[in-house]
């Protein structure tokens, strides 16, 4: 296999003296092929066909009707490839086959429709205020977007990514992370499947500080959206400062998932476990500090370690997997390296920590949970970005919120109570993006989604999502009943 860059609705030819990187399952370390990274000029020749799709083609004049038409065959062919897709992914990330098929794809799918249907219920705004003017106020594209995405979920976050831009007309430049490529490159193939003009989307590939630098940077490049690590989002907004393009981060979490002592013990355990061990541990959104009431603590822990000793890690294939192996060896050697900065700290390691046994080959790390007393610890305040938790108990809602609030990042927040005053009480005070009650996570499509702090800047998903990819444009009219004022006339 072969995965190259895509521009104007073609395979793009390697550039001479093209760095090659292996393409590689982390189930099993095979290397099963080799990915064609962009250079400087390949990026260049992406956001050229991205402009002149922009200025010249058919995309940004259809009518809304053709566009919403196109997404939903966009939608439609993402549902009918659907297995084909999911087995790319599993095989490329190592996420849970069962998880993709059910969760991802679904979601991707969903994500051209939904910004399909949104583009429907557009309005402009008129303002009559200054005697003899109509004013309009309207929205049109900006132009090309530069779209960098994760391999946590790559086919789920990078298709709301080039939904949102595209159905309003935009033209865009994709770069999937360097980890997982594949299934996004079998995605831009379907695009142009669908009839989807060329250029407007288009894919290059590389890593980060090579593809990734260019195209953050590049001067054609009218909105930059990046989804990723905070210490590469403060790379790209300095990327793009240089030409003042506007940015959307979504950035890192460290999230605090809040267990009262009045919630259903049974629904606090699962609702812990689905937070950090979903996706293999890797997502922005996990519940990776579990906050939990003294009174619930002893029976809290006993449960939880024992579920996580009983959780089915395995090939991600197979169906009944529920932790796969970390996306590549990089990531798994620092995710096993903060078992180490948990003990330094003082933390107790009550389960896991180590390579999970059983595996010859793969990025498979045990389900891993420490309880710490101090919010301060390495393990509660850095985003670890695995399947590994951090405990930390509370005595009262003050203390929960101020523990909760103590941390850099402020992407979402989980709590669990049946009491209505504390389920108020933390929504209204908890500095996250997007707070959960008495709910798992459920990212809401319709919603705006992201962070507060350093866990990003803007959001995706919902009309906020769709309007960063958009300028505002006020046209006054004269009325033209209202002598101008002459001069010049002595
Ligand atoms: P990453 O920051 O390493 O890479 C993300 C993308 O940026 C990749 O395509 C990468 O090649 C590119 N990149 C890396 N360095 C670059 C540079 N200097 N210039 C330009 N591009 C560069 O992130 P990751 O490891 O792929 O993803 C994990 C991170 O993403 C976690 O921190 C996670 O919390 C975050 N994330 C956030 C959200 C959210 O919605 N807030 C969702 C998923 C993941």
């Amino acid at each position: 296999m072969q995965i190259q860059s895509i521009i104007d609705g073609a395979r793009h030819p390697a550039p001479q003296n093209a760095e090659r990187l292996p393409i590689e399952c982390p189930a099993d370390e095979s290397v099963y092929g080799e990915l064609i990274e962009a250079d400087p000029a390949t990026v260049d020749a992406a956001v050229a066909a991205a402009r002149r799709a922009f200025d010249s083609g058919p995309w940004r004049r259809a009518a809304p009707a053709d566009r919403q038409a196109l997404l939903h065959s966009i939608a439609a062919l993402i549902d009918a490839h659907a297995d084909e897709l999911a087995a790319l992914e599993c095989r490329d990330a190592g996420l849970p086959l069962a998880d993709v098929r059910s969760r991802h794809l679904p979601r991707a799918a969903g994500n051209f429709r939904y910004f399909a249907d949104l583009i429907g219920t557009e309005t402009g705004e008129v303002i009559e205020h200054t005697p003899g003017y109509l004013t309009v106020v309207s929205r049109e594209p900006a132009g090309v977007a530069a779209l960098l995405a994760p391999w946590n979920a790559p086919l789920a976050l990078a298709s709301m990514k080039v939904a949102a831009a595209i159905s309003g007309g935009n033209s865009c430049v994709l770069k999937p992370s360097e980890h997982t490529p594949v299934s996004l490159a079998r995605l831009t193939e379907l695009l142009h499947e669908a009839g989807l003009p060329n250029g407007v989307v288009n894919l290059v590939n590389g890593r980060g500080p090579v593809t990734g630098q260019a195209l953050a940077a590049h001067a054609g490049v009218d909105r930059v959206a990046f989804t990723g690590g905070t210490a590469t989002g403060r790379q790209i907004m300095q990327a793009a400062a240089g030409h003042l393009t506007p940015v959307m981060l979504e950035l890192g979490g460290k999230s605090a998932n809040i267990l009262f002592d009045t919630a259903d013990i049974d629904t606090a355990v699962n609702a812990a476990l689905l937070g950090i061990y979903s996706n293999n541990g890797q997502q922005c959104l996990a519940g990776s500090r579990i906050l939990v009431q003294r009174p619930l603590l002893d029976e809290f822990l006993n449960r939880f370690v024992e579920r996580s000793r009983a959780l089915t890690i395995g090939d991600p294939a197979d169906a009944a997997t529920e932790l796969g192996p970390l996306a590549y060896r990089g990531h798994y050697e620092r995710v096993l390296g903060y078992a180490d900065i948990a003990r330094a700290d003082g933390a107790t390691i009550v389960t896991g920590g180590e390579r999970a046994e059983g595996f010859d080959k793969g990025y498979y790390v045990q389900p891993t949970a420490c309880l710490v007393e101090s919010n301060r610890a390495r393990v509660a305040r850095e985003e670890i970005f695995g399947p590994f938790a951090c405990i930390l108990p509370f005595d009262d809602v003050d203390e929960a919120i101020a523990i909760a609030n103590d941390s850099p990042f402020g992407l979402v927040a989980y709590a669990w109570t049946s009491e209505l005053a504390v389920a108020l009480k933390v929504r209204r005070e908890l500095r996250a993006g997007t707070v959960w009650i008495n709910s798992p996570l459920m990212r809401e499509l319709h919603a705006p989604f992201g962070g507060y702090k350093h866990s990003g800047i803007g959001r995706s998903g919902g009309r906020e999502g769709h309007l960063f990819y958009s300028e505002t444009k006020t046209t006054s009219l004269h009325a033209g009943d209202m002598p101008l004022r002459e001069l010049g006339r002595g």
